[in-house]
């Protein structure tokens, strides 16, 4: 240490300065206190830091990553497919009708089958699937109306409610034929890993049926098992149902339909 009369450099125990003669006996014990506080509070300083790197830590684990700014990228990645499906329709339209002049029920069937894959490898969630549905449905179908209608030059929209509601019937097959894909999908996936269906609606209304059936005192653990389990129930009836009412709508000929409603 220096000695804080002449600031020069003396023992740490020196109670008289060897250089001025001063007397440190008093002020050493201030000293001292001194030194042991700067000890402490440079300890004390290491530790805050330390600490506060591990609360960085946690947070940066705790905070959600952003979500990629692909969604430009997503919507064509989902018009691409989309497309296809629409082509294919059309085409199956095509030989089966135009070509082969083979019966309805067939290219019914086949407009079954075919939104099946699209469906099953289509989007994730729940409302770019319904999109697509639609617009899958909705365009295909329209396009079959206005082929046949430039071939046989009739009008391309049907001109009676029977009609209206038959080419109604067919397009809502080919929309839930697309969603059964991707509730088998979710069905898989929900097999496979429990995680990646998490942001399914229909895990959301299987946690929602859960709490409200919940017993006193459930553990988190166990609702979230029985969350599980209801959401696969209920996947699967949705499944059976959404299959069901593709394939009743699909092959009116088989079924009667809406149509028998009407006079
Ligand atoms: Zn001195």
């Amino acid at each position: 240490m220096n000695c804080p009369f002449c600031d020069e450099e003396i023992k740490d125990s020196a109670l008289v300065c060897k250089h001025c003669g001063r007397d440190l006996s008093v002020l050493r014990p201030v000293l001292d206190r001194f030194t042991a506080i700067e000890a402490r509070l440079a300890s004390v300083e290491t530790a805050l830091q330390t600490l506060s790197g591990h609360v960085d830590d946690v947070r940066s684990k705790e905070t959600v990553p952003p979500r990629p700014a692909r969604r430009l990228t997503a919507d064509v990645a989902l018009l691409a497919p989309a497309l296809l499906l629409i082509a294919l329709l059309l085409a199956a339209h095509w030989v089966i009708i135009a070509t082969f002049d083979l019966n309805t029920w067939v290219l019914r069937l086949v407009s079954i089958l075919l939104p099946l894959p699209f469906g099953l490898l289509g989007p994730r969630s729940v409302t770019a699937t319904v999109a697509m549905a639609v617009t899958v449905a909705v365009t295909a179908v329209w396009g079959m109306l206005a082929i046949t209608g430039t071939i046989d030059h009739v009008p391309v929209l049907p001109d009676n409610l029977h009609d209206w509601i038959e080419t109604t019937e067919y397009a809502v097959s080919i929309a839930l034929a697309f969603a059964t894909g991707h509730l088998l999908r979710g069905l898989w996936r929900s097999r496979r890993s429990s995680n990646d269906s998490k942001d399914s609606l229909v895990y959301e209304i299987a946690t929602l049926l859960a709490k409200s059936s919940a017993p006193k005192n459930e553990t988190r653990v166990h609702a979230k098992l029985r969350a599980e389990n209801i959401a696969s129930w209920l996947n699967y009836l949705a499944l059976i149902v959404t299959a069901a009412c593709s394939i009743a709508t699909g092959i009116g000929k088989f079924f009667p339909g809406l149509g028998k409603f009407l006079p």
